[in-house]
């Protein structure tokens, strides 16, 4: 039975496989693919089996086997991945749906934009557990290996050259050699069958001849070298037929060559013996000038390392070595799943593995920068774009990619500027919430219109990111008539006069309006004011330059870290507690009105310690009949940027409807 031998391999290098739960797991799928035929007429749990059997090879552990053969089932079957959950955890859940195409129902006059999303989520998902782009590379291997039975040419020829786009990168970055020749050469064939066919024509009928001339190298250098004492491994490199057809197709190398070119890895135990061996060699055959490259002291991209040579071998023909350690080779061979699975008993080390791999993300992007012109999503992807990201999904499972710090505003205005403007608020994973929040990667958003709602809210501007959402909602206001512009900002400026406590907002002293013409140079308040209304100028801007520090702020004071976690490391490192530097600081009092529910204080207290403030006081004061809950906080900040956006994140909290700096009780 195929699954014992599946199992049976399993265990050589997982003897703590649990059985009952693996087997189950395959019975699940058989069950749940029953009825449906693979494109060769097998039945299709062959292609999960498959795709676990290549797996094997990484030595992947007992969740990536497990996922692997439940991978196809929410994709093509009526089971989901709450099934899944349920029968075989959330890891290998999670796993599963980083490997599955969203549901085509969202995309039925647009399969393309599925794939592109589609993709996106699995390198989102990788990013987060590299297991999912393995289990999509042996994926993608099984079906490159039985694209035959594919009868329509167009689809033959769309996913090879996906796969030669996307996944070969992907295999090359993450180092995982074998794959990515496999996988390489399967496209070559689909993409190019005549040069194919004539390149492996040639390549074959000097075969017989290169395996002698290899032979005897091997025992030639064999020889020289074990006379040194070194402990040494010499093995082929067979180069795939898509690697000679690049070099005979971009470089001067001429098929001739190519024919007789012989490659050989040298593996030794360290790193000295690698420039040992190289040297050697040069005594032994007369080195191709310019061929030296030292990939140890240079790694590629990839982390790639050895030594590189290029000699006129055993009668004349080109011979190239790489020489490296078996680390090294383990790795090339293997890439980033050696560093996984490799016998790595400790978790801890595996995940700090994991963690210093994340760059292979955007190593994937800067690489795919190449392959833009043809492929649009790969334009998106671009390293600039992708990095500082978060990806947030529509109800409808579409992803959007976003800056980091980006609001629901901006979602909104990205979406459509008719959904922008009449936003009124936003359900994020299924909750309630302002539209001025902050979105963070794997939010589900749904934004909530109201017809009745007719323009952007001036105040958005300081909340929103992107530049479509900021042109759109200025471009709106500005169609508006001045007179509303400058009644619009008026009340706006007052908001911000009376939110930091500094006098009555529609009456503004004679100082004040000569500071502002002269900062601004505007002819008259109204202008200013529109300016405002416009979103041309942010109040808050004008209260820091217009407006003592002092006055908003109080006077600083000297105070310590009060960061706990911070100073104790601190002293930890140097054994000897060491005094404290002394820091400057404001403190500030500020009081919230709000709607009373549970949690709030823990929101509040939450928002504050995230953004490094400390609380010296704290009353808080609950009137029955308003049902208005009062808190009344004294914070220490930095300074005014710092007050002004722990304000913004208060009054954002649910619940929260004013957010105000209350100096004293006389002023009030
Ligand atoms: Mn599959």
């Amino acid at each position: 039975m195929i699954s014992q031998e599946l199992l049976h391999k399993a265990k050589q290098y997982l003897p703590a496989l649990q059985e009952k739960r693996f087997l189950a797991a395959y019975d699940f799928a058989k069950k749940a693919h029953e009825g449906q035929k693979r494109r060769d007429g097998s039945d299709y749990i062959t292609h999960p089996i498959a795709v676990a059997t290549n797996l094997l090879n990484f030595h992947v552990d007992e969740d990536t086997l497990i996922a692997a053969l439940l991978h196809d089932v929410p994709e093509d079957t009526p089971y989901t991945e709450k099934d899944i959950a349920k029968k075989f955890g959330a890891t290998v859940a999670f796993l599963v749906e980083g490997v599955t195409k969203l549901q085509k129902v969202h995309y039925q006059h647009n399969m393309a934009q599925r794939e592109v999303d589609s993709l996106k989520r699995l390198f989102l998902h990788s990013a987060k557990d590299l297991r999912i782009i393995l289990i999509k590379l042996c994926d993608r291997l099984h079906n490159m290996r039985t694209l035959q039975f594919i009868d329509k040419r167009e689809k033959q020829l769309r996913i090879s050259k996906e796969t030669l786009e996307i996944y070969v990168p992907v295999a090359n970055l993450l180092g995982i050699w074998s794959l990515k020749c496999e996988l390489e050469d399967l496209c070559f064939k689909y993409l190019y069958p005549a040069e194919y066919a004539s390149l492996y024509e040639k390549i074959i009928t000097t075969v017989k001849m290169r395996d002698e001339l290899r032979e005897k190298t091997i025992k030639m250098c064999l020889k020289t070298l074990k006379k040194t004492g070194l402990q040494v491994q010499i093995a082929a490199n067979h180069k795939t037929l898509y690697t000679r057809f690049k070099n005979i197709t971009s470089t001067t190398e001429k098929i001739e060559d190519l024919q007789q070119l012989i490659s050989l890895h040298i593996l030794v135990p360290n790193v000295e013996d690698c420039y040992t061996v190289l040297g050697l060699i040069h005594q032994i055959f007369k080195p191709k000038f310019g061929r030296i490259t030292d990939y140890i002291a240079v790694p590629k991209a990839n982390n790639y390392q050895s030594l590189h040579t290029t000699v006129f071998g055993l009668k004349g023909a080109i011979t190239e070595f790489q020489i490296r350690t078996y680390a090294m080779h383990l790795t090339s061979e293997y890439g980033v799943a050696s560093a996984y699975f490799g016998n790595e008993n400790n978790p801890q080390k595996v995940l700090r593995k994991l963690n210093s791999r994340t760059t292979w993300l955007q190593k994937i992007l800067r690489l795919q920068k190449e392959f833009s012109d043809n492929h649009a999503f790969l334009d998106h992807l671009k390293l600039d774009v992708f990095q500082n990201r978060i990806f947030v999904f529509t109800p409808k499972g579409k992803v959007v990619d976003l800056p980091e710090g980006a609001t629901a505003i901006d979602l909104a205005y990205m979406i459509h500027s008719d959904v922008g403007n009449h936003a009124v608020g936003a359900e994020i994973n299924a909750k309630e919430h302002p539209v001025t929040t902050t979105l963070h990667t794997g939010d589900t958003v749904h934004i909530i219109v109201d017809e009745k709602q007719k323009r952007p809210d001036r105040n958005w501007l300081n909340f929103a990111r992107t530049n479509i959402a900021i042109n759109k909602i200025k471009n709106t206001l500005r169609d508006e008539s001045r007179e509303q512009n400058v009644r619009a900002g008026r009340a706006l400026f007052a908001h911000y006069i009376e939110r930091f406590d500094l006098g009555a907002g529609s009456r503004l002293s004679q100082t004040v309006k000569t500071r502002i013409l002269a900062l601004f140079h505007v002819p008259s308040l109204d202008t200013f004011f529109a300016l405002i209304g416009e979103g041309i100028i942010a109040p808050k801007n004008v209260i820091r330059e217009v407006y003592p520090a002092e006055l908003i702020l109080g006077k600083p004071y000297k105070t310590v870290d009060k960061n706990f976690e911070r100073t104790q490391k601190r002293s930890i490192v140097s054994d000897v507690p060491l005094p404290l530097e002394s820091i400057l600081k404001y403190r500030v009092p500020v009081r919230i009105l709000c709607m009373d529910r549970v949690g709030l204080i823990r929101d509040v207290t939450n928002v504050l310690a995230k953004l490094d403030i400390n609380i010296c006081d704290f009353i808080t004061l609950f009137n029955d009949r308003s049902k208005i809950h009062t808190m009344d906080l004294i914070m220490e900040v930095n300074d005014f940027e710092h007050l002004d956006y722990a304000m913004s994140e208060l009054s954002n909290i649910i619940a929260v409807t004013t957010v105000f700096v209350r100096r004293s009780k006389k002023s009030r």
